[in-house]
């Protein structure tokens, strides 16, 4: 006889779960350091047990290598983790100021890092693992209740995540609302203490008016186009198989990846060949077969992509399988700044060379564009890393090496502009989810 599978529950509707998580908070639970650090080591056990069935969620989602997926989602988060841990009770300490001589010599002043309360963390499908978790860290390190919204374009990790996060957490404190926009909708329509978005601009605004209703603070960690220079005289097989490496990783998938490279036209053509030959050595004359390439998140952003193709000469790749959601590593050369692959973020497998005529020009290339979420510069010559340091804006400056500035967990992660507001890792996500109090105190004696 055939029995009916048993009926998951109904999803607890978003309104409910932020009024239960306030209740929670409300109560105090979260407040002592140790409550924090216990949810902290139980989400390190989460990564750890729970290792193999991300990684594979993120294989079915992204096509992502067990390896790529430890390495950029499950153990980056660990590593969060770990660093939180080691430094949260220095990083909690009140900091005394000094008082001014008419409050009398008696009195003290200092500041103290309160939680905010319930907060709202929006996931994006890229690292859906590393986007939605790492933030959680700092929320919780800084004694919040938070309400995990994982992205519905990364369906098999979102449900991995849903169903194991309640297993480890404290789910008075930690509700995860899986869904697509009706439920980020619903969800936006409550009052929460802040709200931690990563993903586009468009939907940041959104995220941004709704957050103005109930006057809640936004973080808002955007994306956009994040240049490359390349100097000339500089060491063109180091330089391409850096940037090779930052590009194609996740499939070109990533917001910090070089999105074009500037560059001098004395230098592109030795470029466009060191570049070919960085995708060979990293992926093989085959990227279709190498388990370390991944693919496009679905037939929509392929069909994006392919349509940027035409915007320049194929160096390397070009080719696709849209039925497989694999688009080759591709290097794009003679490309013109009004061509549509320099119109907006490309978020994919497609690398544009664009000639200016030096530095100078690089520089303005630069300004004349959104402020970038990054900005790369190789160069041997520490007169052109200061006038880049100096004269341009962005979320974050590599020089030398791409994407590797957001593993310093003492760096603030965020964009400018554009690329968006406020920033976290380490201690700077206890700055964004705690409020700074200030505190006077006089004897009545
Ligand atoms: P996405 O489509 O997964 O959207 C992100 C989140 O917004 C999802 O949880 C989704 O459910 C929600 N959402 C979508 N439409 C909405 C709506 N109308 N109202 C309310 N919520 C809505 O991801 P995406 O935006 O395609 O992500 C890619 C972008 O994110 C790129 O621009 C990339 O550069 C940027 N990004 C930035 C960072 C960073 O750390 N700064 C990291 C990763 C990605």
């Amino acid at each position: 006889m055939n029995h009916p599978a048993p009926e998951s529950p109904a999803p607890e509707p978003p309104a409910d779960a932020v009024a239960r998580l306030r209740g929670t908070y409300r109560t105090g639970r979260t407040r002592p350091v140790g409550w924090r650090t216990g949810q902290l080591r139980r989400l390190r056990a989460l990564l750890t047990e729970g290792g193999p069935d991300l990684a594979a969620a993120l294989r079915a989602d992204l096509g992502k290598s067990s390896a790529e997926a430890h390495r950029t989602e499950i153990d980056f988060t660990v590593r969060e983790i770990d660093h939180t841990l080691e430094r949260l009770d220095g990083w909690l300490r009140p900091e005394p100021a000094p008082v001014p001589e008419h409050l009398g010599a008696d009195a003290r002043a200092w500041t103290q890092y309160d939680p905010l309360g319930v907060v709202l963390v929006i996931a994006p499908w890229n690292y859906p693992v590393q986007l939605l978790l790492a933030p959680m860290v700092g929320a919780l390190a800084a004694g919040n209740a938070v309400v995990a919204k994982p992205s519905e374009l990364a369906p098999a990790t979102s449900a991995a995540l849903a169903r194991l996060l309640p297993g480890y957490l404290d789910t008075d404190a930690v509700a995860v609302v899986e869904g697509g926009v009706p439920e980020t909708t619903a969800l936006l329509a409550e009052r929460f203490d802040h709200i931690f978005y990563t993903g586009n601009g468009t939907v940041g605004r959104i995220v941004m008016r709704a957050a103005a209703e109930h006057l809640t603070p936004v973080t808002l960690e955007l994306g956009g186009k994040s240049p490359a220079f390349v100097d000339r005289g500089t060491d063109l097989d180091v330089v391409a198989d850096r940037l090779v490496r930052g590009k194609f990783l996740n499939a070109g998938q990533t917001c910090v990846a070089p999105d074009y490279v500037l560059t001098d036209p004395g230098t592109a053509g030795a470029l466009e060949g060191a570049l070919a030959r960085a995708v060979e050595a990293l992926y093989g004359t085959d990227p279709a077969a190498s388990p370390a390439y991944g693919r496009i998140v679905n037939e929509r952003h392929y069909d994006r992509l392919a349509g940027l193709l035409g915007s320049g000469r194929v160096v390397v790749g070009g080719v696709g399988d849209r039925s497989a959601k694999y688009l080759a590593p591709t290097v794009l050369a003679d490309v013109d700044p009004a061509a549509p692959v320099m119109q907006e973020e490309i978020f994919g497998p497609i690398l544009p060379i664009v000639t200016v005529a030096g530095p100078d020009e690089a520089v303005g290339f630069v300004n004349e564009r959104d402020k970038p979420l990054a900005l790369y510069v190789f160069t041997d010559s520490a007169e052109v890393r200061e006038r880049f340091a100096a004269e341009t804006s962005s979320g974050g400056l590599g020089h030398g090496l791409p994407l590797a500035h957001l593993t310093v967990s003492d760096l603030p992660f965020g964009g400018v502009g554009e690329s968006g507001m406020g920033s976290y890792h380490g201690r700077w996500s206890i700055e964004t989810f705690s409020h700074r109090k200030a505190v006077l105190e006089k004897p009545l004696g």
